[in-house]
């Protein structure tokens, strides 16, 4: 069997295991098989108690040969929805769905690129030092198995497996990002009889909002409102508000900035108008970045031009793992695997793409040996 069909039926053995957010435990179990069968020592982690998800994060060690940089791998076990009966279709020199679903790809190009490693170090006895694996759960709802990871991973750095983009796209920064709810609290009074006697917590939440620096603020810092709830019949004045937004920034002053400036608008009108409001705000993850000089971007750089492809070093507008992981210590950043139009039902993946994952993979791993 060709290497090229081995990684395209495991990555079919991976996409067709459920595994939305929430229940990664089918998939978990398959994992902790496969790493059995293959004599890779692996083991859950206690986060599924924390985190609620029917499984916790899977951590595997490759033992080292030789002596280098110890360095990790990072994935995600879970798929956003539609993800439970993934049918994938092999058309065209990429893999889909059936149009049903998502695919899966994200990231489960990730962890089949992985496995697929595992094999080809073994069979082309590549020299490497300790080589840490971790798959999380629960990365898409909100990042929380990295989040609640506790393990101490003896490595200097790693990388996530878990971009869209063409492999040679490497992710050297992304934002913080913060959560905020507004309650707007107003006063009812009957609309015809005596509106005066009322406070409208919709026009003091539009006022608000007109006032809030929202959408993109900066190269560097964006802001969203992504619900917006009062409801009431006609002839009420509504009296409550709840309004749901975020605020990213690869620089976190400029994020507080941002959070300050958008409780502020909610202060002001409420106070003025005679209203109340309760805010709650929540740091979701914290910025990373790294330059060209830092060792874990420049390797994944040369590793990208012993492929043959251009290193595209670019930051992100989005969080991933790797915010996580740099959070606790470990330099990480996140990689393009080649998916694309991911969380949709058009997700797909050329097949030339996930067959160079164990490429990038093994380049990675060969320059941290020679360190
Ligand atoms: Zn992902």
């Amino acid at each position: 069997m060709s290497k090229h069909s081995r990684i395209v039926k495991q990555f079919i053995d991976l996409v067709t295991i459920d595994s939305e957010s929430g229940k990664e435990r089918d998939i978990a179990d398959y994992l902790l098989s496969l790493f059995e069968e293959l004599g890779i020592e692996a083991y859950e982690d206690g986060t599924a108690e924390i985190t609620g998800h029917s499984a916790g994060n899977i951590i595997a060690k490759i033992p080292g040969n030789s002596k280098g940089t110890p360095i990790f791998f990072t994935s995600h076990m879970d798929t956003v929805v539609p993800g439970n009966n993934i049918k994938p279709i092999i058309k065209d020199g990429y893999i889909y769905s059936d149009g049903k679903t998502i695919l899966g790809a994200d990231d489960k190009a990730g962890i089949a690129g992985i496995i697929e490693t595992i094999h080809q170090l073994k069979e082309d006895a590549i020299d490497h030092d300790d080589i840490y694996i971790v798959l999380t759960s629960g990365e898409e709802t909100g990042l929380v198995g990295s989040g609640a990871f506790q393990e101490d991973l003896p490595v200097q750095y790693g990388y996530a497996l878990d971009s869209n983009g063409e492999i040679g796209k490497i992710i050297s920064a992304a934002p913080s990002q913060a959560r905020m709810s507004f309650v707007i609290k107003g006063k009812s009074s009957h609309a015809g009889v005596s509106p005066e006697k009322g406070i409208s917590a919709i026009t003091m939440a539009a006022k608000a909002i007109s006032k809030m620096p929202l959408g993109r603020i900066d190269a560097e810092t964006t802001a969203n409102i992504g619900s917006f709830e009062g409801k009431g019949p006609t002839n009420i004045v509504c009296d409550q508000v709840s309004i749901i937004a975020e605020a990213r920034s690869l620089n976190q002053d400029k994020l507080e900035k941002q959070i300050q400036a958008m409780e502020e608008a909610i202060m002001e009108v409420t106070e003025k108008m005679g209203g109340a409001a309760e805010i709650d705000k929540k740091q979701m993850y914290y910025a990373y970045s790294y330059t060209e000089s830092d060792a874990v971007v420049k390797t994944a750089m040369q590793a990208v031009t012993n492929l043959g492809r251009k290193a595209e070093v670019q930051p992100s507008g989005g969080g991933s793992d790797a915010n996580h992981f740099n959070r606790k210590g470990l330099p990480t950043i996140n990689l393009g695997v080649g998916y694309e139009f991911i969380h949709t039902k058009q997700e797909r993946i050329a097949l030339s793409e996930l067959e160079l994952i164990p490429s990038l993979i093994k380049e990675i791993i060969k320059l941290a040996n020679s360190k």
